[in-house]
């Protein structure tokens, strides 16, 4: 069965890396909104151009130029049968549409990844991705196991804009929690745990959403 999951957590929660896992695990498209803006600054292309000071602010890029973005990507054929979105939807008005948008009956599995503030802003200024491919290094390596690139700190993961950013999350994109945790296909996982327990707690709360066995 298509499944369509959405990710939700602080930055720093583990999302991306987790989302990615089970995206290939599942054979569906990861689609990351905050990937397709980086490809689209470091392009030059007129989204990246609009973009970049926004986010290197740690603030949130309009909900119209997102939800076109992500109404376009949808439409592709890959995501046809399934998909995993990391970093969208990240506002009230974006799930909304999100729901208009996929109203066919399919069930939308949500899962909140929670992890405490502490480590969210331990984990974001410290970690490190790849400049060039953009791969999210696994502490202790030197150079990016993907494709050998240099290490670098995303320039919204500096002490500061993680600051702002935790506190975007907690007034624009907790509210989503709170519009998503009444149904029953919300499930949360405990993002605390080594990446590995925290695939399995997903894989295990996406199936209890869509009735498979492990
Ligand atoms: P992420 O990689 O998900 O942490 O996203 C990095 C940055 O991209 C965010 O801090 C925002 O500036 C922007 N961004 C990504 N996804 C969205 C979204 N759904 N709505 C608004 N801004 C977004």
């Amino acid at each position: 069965m298509a499944v369509r999951l959405v990710m939700l957590g602080a930055p720093g929660a583990g999302k991306g890396t987790q989302a990615d896992r089970y995206a290939r695990a599942r054979g569906v498209p990861k689609i990351s909104t905050g990937d397709i803006l980086r490809e689209a600054v470091q392009a030059g292309t007129e989204l990246g151009r609009a973009s970049k000071a926004v986010m290197d602010a740690g603030q949130l890029v309009g909900d119209d130029i997102m939800i076109g973005i992500v109404r376009e990507r949808l439409s592709r054929p890959d995501a046809a049968g399934g998909f995993v979105l990391d970093g969208f939807p990240r506002t009230v008005a974006q799930a909304q549409v999100l729901d208009e948008l996929l109203d066919d009956g399919v069930p939308i599995v949500v899962v909140n990844v929670e992890v405490p503030e502490e480590t969210l802003v331990e984990r974001l200024t410290t970690r490190r991705i790849c400049g060039s491919c953009g791969w999210n290094a696994v502490p202790g390596v030197r150079v990016c196991a993907k494709c050998g690139g240099e290490l670098i700190q995303r320039r919204d993961d500096s002490a500061d804009v993680v600051r702002e950013r935790l506190r975007v999350y907690a007034r624009d994109t907790q509210p989503l929690v709170d519009y998503f945790r009444e149904r029953s296909t919300f499930r949360i996982v405990d993002g605390d745990q080594t990446p590995d327990a925290v695939a399995a707690d997903l894989a295990a709360a996406v199936a209890s959403v869509v009735g498979e066995r492990m």
